[in-house]
């Protein structure tokens, strides 16, 4: 008969090289055997049950092979909302919550996501702000359908649809945002294996030493912008000039950019 404190020490033991073990033990344990992560100190002399076990030791297992936490319990925490995760959606990174609360401070009626992935920006948007119009597209079927269900999860109601960038895209809108693949195909090999190994790579790499996805947005975005319509993207951290010669090449003269907790370069508007 195991006690929790006992599969506690076990597992900081047995993850004891992952980033912050502590964290990772505290969400395996409150995942299998229920219980708020707060409160786990409080039962640490109860009996864990061997269905429970099971689960915990296989979650680990999973783990040591370098999988995402976030893939094996299904989800992540973002902006407020549950976002379930799977392998055919990039997880969501704390860096797009900062994207998030920026866009959820402006005033604008409707929104674009380009590249929505999971749908965690369209969602978190909407849920804040209830009253904007909220459009998300991916290439990735399966990405949609995981959005899908990602939106009714969080009670929200977003419009999700398949389309190449905007091949697909009738409407225009006042703010088109987008966290695109920006990788260049050099820097892909040099990622660690929980990247390489299990997040979808057309979710990561872009041609053009990074830029495609920039440079096809800001090239045909007037069109489906409104007159005073903004672009705001999450960059890679070396990228700011280049999309802002692609921008002002394509007649936008606004242009600026902001720098994440880490200082690097992170976030542009663009109009
Ligand atoms: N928009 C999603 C996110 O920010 C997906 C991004 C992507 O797949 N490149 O997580």
């Amino acid at each position: 008969m195991k006690t929790i404190r006992h599969i506690y020490n076990n597992l900081i033991n047995e993850l004891s090289y992952v980033d912050n073990p502590k964290n990772e033990t505290e969400i395996i344990i409150s995942e299998y055997c229920k219980i708020p992560k707060q409160e786990i100190y409080l039962c640490f002399d109860n009996i864990i049950n061997a269905p429970e076990e099971n689960q915990i030791y296989s979650a680990v297992h999973r783990r040591q092979n370098n999988e995402p936490l976030q893939y094996i319990i299904g989800y992540t925490e973002f902006f407020d909302c549950k976002i379930s995760v799977n392998g055919s959606v990039l997880i969501p990174r704390p860096e797009t919550e900062y994207l998030v609360e920026m866009i959820t401070k402006a005033r604008f009626n409707s929104l674009l996501d380009v590249g929505t992935g999971s749908g965690c920006i369209a969602i978190s948007v909407k849920k804040k702000r209830h009253e904007i119009l909220v459009d998300a597209i991916d290439i990735s079927e399966k990405a949609i359908q995981t959005a899908r269900s990602n939106a009714e999860q969080n009670k929200t109601k977003v419009s999700f649809f398949v389309s190449d960038v905007f091949k697909n895209v009738k409407k225009n809108y006042d703010v088109i945002v987008s966290n695109p693949p920006y990788i260049p195909l050099n820097e892909y090999e040099e990622l660690s294996p929980e990247i390489i190994n299990f997040e979808p790579k057309n979710a990561l790499i872009a041609e053009e030493d990074g830029m495609y996805f920039y440079k096809k947005i800001l090239n045909e975005a007037k069109e489906y912008l409104t007159d005073n319509g903004v672009i705001y993207f999450e960059i890679g951290y070396n990228l700011a000039e280049r999309i802002k010669e692609a921008a002002i090449q394509n007649g936008f003269d606004k242009i600026e950019v902001f720098k994440d907790l880490n200082g690097f370069d992170r976030i542009m508007r663009i109009h």
